[in-house]
């Protein structure tokens, strides 16, 4: 009888349900939603943690599943722009532009916060962050469960984003009703956030839509202090500890030859002290060191970003699992979704970033 029950995580509760992403799963899923539970689903970029962003009860419980500060906002995932009525007082021309461009896609957009959605999903701000997700689960899901869903990612505040049901079930296990299991999702890392209640649409998260993309159809859009790279490699601030693995990260940025000669010296070192080592390098590197005797997670091919993104948060969990001591990681530049790789890598090594010289200025 959970559907009868409020989720407010009090304690442990029974485990899970693990629901296939077949029409009887999402139907099951969609009544727990409607119900005020939580459940978490697969989307096109992280596995969300969706409740009901209209019914205060199920906003405060994501944020007690978490562990979320009341503080960090939450995204309204809809299921048809048709809705954005529900949860914004107006949509700017522009918004329409970038809707019509890249929705359903991996891009958030903040607009004004309508009265009726409440203030602990915006964390009493007066605008609401907004998205239509890609996903054929997500949109199923939200659609039959036929009201806006805020859906954060589904991990426990402060760690790295799920990409798998195995990888929600690992952090919130017993604290949430379901997870939909739609197998990996197909970007990992999570959205573009774009502010567009400032004059110029200003960048705040890089994400699956790339800056370029941005600006082909806007011309103009500012760098929030967390999309800029260097802010982020400086100044990770109150998010500091975002996206990060247990182990220490440390993140390389500059040109490949000294990068790698780096991570070789560095590796080297730990292993002739009796430590444990991970790698975090794409396909090219991870051949060359082979034989160090580090443990490594080969991310895919250094200039195929996409592949990179999709294995990245799963690569960063199992060398949490196999190399307890140091994880270090190398940089992809800015380009296109590079840009998002640098940012979490970033977040993930919390300020432990080595910059070499060689650096361009647009670096
Ligand atoms: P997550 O859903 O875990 O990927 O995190 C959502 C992120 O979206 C937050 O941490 C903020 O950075 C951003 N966000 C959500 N709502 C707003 C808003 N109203 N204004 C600015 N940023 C927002
Ligand atoms: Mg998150």
């Amino acid at each position: 009888m959970r559907l009868l029950q409020p989720c407010r995580y009090n304690g442990p509760m029974s485990s899970t349900q693990i629901l296939s992403a077949d029409t009887a799963g999402i139907a099951t899923a969609a009544a727990l939603l409607r119900a005020g539970e939580l459940v978490a689903f697969p989307t096109e970029t992280v596995y969300g943690l969706g409740g009901d962003a209209l019914r205060p009860s199920a906003v405060a419980a994501i944020f007690a599943a978490k562990g979320r500060p009341a503080s960090d906002p939450l995204i309204v995932h809809l299921a048809s722009p048709d809705d954005l009525p529900r949860v914004t007082v107006s949509v700017p021309p522009v918004a329409e532009r970038l809707a019509t461009a890249f929705w359903p896609g991996p891009l958030t957009l903040v607009l004004p916060r309508a009265p009726n959605v409440p203030l602990a999903v915006t964390a009493g701000g007066p605008t609401v962050a907004v998205r239509l997700p890609a996903h054929p689960v997500a949109r199923a899901l939200i659609a039959a469960a036929g009201s806006p869903i805020a859906a954060p990612s589904a991990n426990r505040f402060g760690h790295t984003s799920p990409t798998s049901a195995a990888h929600v079930l690992a952090d919130l296990d017993g604290r949430i009703a379901a997870v939909v299991d739609g197998g990996p999702t197909p970007i990992g890392v999570e959205s573009t956030v774009l502010d567009l209640s400032t004059p110029v649409p200003t960048l705040l998260r890089p994400g699956g839509v790339s800056l370029e993309a941005l600006r082909e159809l806007l011309g103009e859009v500012a760098l929030g202090s967390r999309a800029s790279p260097k802010e982020t490699m400086r100044s990770p601030g109150l998010l500091e500890r975002h996206y990060a693995p247990e182990s220490a990260l440390w993140l390389v940025v500059g040109p490949t030859d000294p990068a790698r000669a780096w991570l070789r010296t560095e590796a080297e070192a730990d292993l002739a002290a009796g430590r444990t080592v991970g790698l975090l390098v794409p396909d090219e590197d991870a051949a060359l060191f082979a034989g160090l005797g580090a443990a490594i997670e080969p991310l895919g091919p250094a200039d195929d970003h996409a592949a990179i993104a999709r294995r990245l948060y799963a690569a960063l969990r199992a060398l949490d699992a196999r190399a307890p001591g140091r994880i270090l990681a190398r940089d992809f530049g800015t380009s296109g979704l590079a840009r998002a790789l640098r940012d979490r890598l970033a977040r993930a090594a919390a300020g432990r970033v080595v910059l070499l010289q060689g650096l361009t200025r647009q670096d």
